[in-house]
């Protein structure tokens, strides 16, 4: 039976708590506001599913990048309200229009992050944009499936863990998946998220990358407040690694462990490439990892670049990488537990890592 004893080895990807045959496994949070498993030991039946399911007691083969790629959505608006170039609606409409379903994650009614699906080109909008908040994946896996076995194609995005959990929590491969993962810097508390916004008025709506201060520059929108991200205590606090997953300091799922067939991330090397226009609206970087990816790639008809992985992860190593725990990592969280507010204040304002974001930001723009 799942037992975590080890924080660092629960991802909180829900895979087990889905796979359960007696229902018997609750997400259930902690005082930092991360979801972990928790078993009714006296419904257990000890068929010992939950751990063959587990991304981090199941840790799978690294992949190599069969390809990889720049591109743009060319659609303007579409490329606008996505994060990166928009290859995800690309990808996503596709699969619609061939009658399958894609997943993803979306904002509900009180703002917490869920994954959800959709059959519908209109449904994809809420899915559209990071949002910098782990998941909850709800029952996302079990209905995937569904629709796998009734033979329609299914496009599941996500992080690389919830990738990896929907892999292991399916235990065949289906011809019919395309598994989308999403570069990855680390997953945020919910419970940090949650009360972030409880101090934000009228939020009527929110967008954590918004581009209309250009891609670089992206604001964060949070009802009528708009900031850059340097200046958003929240963002500020994730950034710098503070408020990520503990887990996330040794992810599992990394480079092409998920089993992902595609990988899409910021190409934020663009103006090392002379191949390429940087107009600052926003261009994908898309790592390939099989031939199912690549052959739904070619599929959108759009222009893809060839660029060289290397010199698109020298820019993102999070690509590849996993975030540095910072050394008051475990100071910070005993603040929060017990003042969270102040917390996310003082070292969204006052803090070290805001000075060395600005400073990071002066010497960007003096090199340009
Ligand atoms: C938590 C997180 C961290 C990221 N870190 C990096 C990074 O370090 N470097 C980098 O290059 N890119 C990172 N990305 C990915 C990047 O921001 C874009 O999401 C990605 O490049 C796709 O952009 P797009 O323009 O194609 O489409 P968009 O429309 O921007 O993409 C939306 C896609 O992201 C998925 N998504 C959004 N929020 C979540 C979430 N909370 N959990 C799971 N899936 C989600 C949606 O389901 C959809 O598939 C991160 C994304 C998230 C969610």
């Amino acid at each position: 039976m799942i037992d975590v004893k080890d924080k660092s080895q629960c991802c909180g990807c829900e895979a087990c708590s889905q796979r359960c045959p007696q229902a018997c496994i609750t997400m259930q949070e902690d005082e930092r506001g991360f979801r972990y498993p928790v078993v009714d030991q006296d419904a257990c039946i000890d068929c010992h599913l939950c751990e063959q399911v587990c991304p981090c007691l199941n840790k799978p083969e690294e992949k190599e990048t069969l390809a990889c790629f720049a591109a743009i959505h060319p659609d303007g608006e579409i490329r606008h309200s996505s994060s990166s170039g928009g290859i995800f609606t690309l990808l996503a409409d596709r699969v619609i229009n061939n009658g399958g379903v894609v997943f993803g994650a979306r904002f509900n009614e009180k703002w917490e992050v869920v994954h959800d699906y959709t059959e519908t080109i209109e449904g994809l909008t809420p899915f559209r944009g990071s949002k910098y908040v782990q998941s909850e994946i709800g029952k996302s896996y079990i209905q995937a499936e569904e629709f796998l076995k009734q033979g329609r194609e299914v496009l599941f995005t996500g992080t690389p863990c919830q990738i990896a959990g929907l892999k292991l929590f399916l235990r065949k491969d289906y011809p019919n998946l395309i598994a989308v993962e999403v570069a990855c810097h680390g997953v945020p508390s919910p419970g940090v998220w949650r009360n972030y916004l409880q101090g934000q008025q009228n939020v009527a709506e929110v967008n954590f990358r918004d581009k209309s201060t250009g891609w670089r520059n992206y604001s964060v929108l949070i009802g009528r407040k708009k900031r850059h991200h340097d200046d958003d205590d929240y963002m500020i606090c994730y950034l710098t690694n503070h408020t990520i997953r503990e887990s996330c300091f040794a992810c599992p799922s990394k480079q092409g462990k998920s089993g992902a067939d595609i990988l899409m991330a910021d190409l934020w090397g663009i103006k090392a490439l002379p191949s390429l226009q940087d107009d600052n609206k926003g261009t994908s970087a898309i790592l390939v990892y099989s031939s199912r990816g690549l052959s739904l790639l070619q599929q959108c008809g759009i222009d893809l670049t060839d660029v060289e992985v290397d010199s698109v992860i020298k820019y993102n190593p999070s690509i590849r990488d996993c975030a540095h725990r910072p050394d008051d990592y475990d100071l910070f969280w005993k603040k929060y537990v017990k003042t969270p507010k102040w917390t996310l204040k003082r070292y969204g304002s006052m803090s070290f890592s805001k000075m060395l974001l600005r400073f990071k930001r002066i010497i960007r723009k003096m090199m340009k």
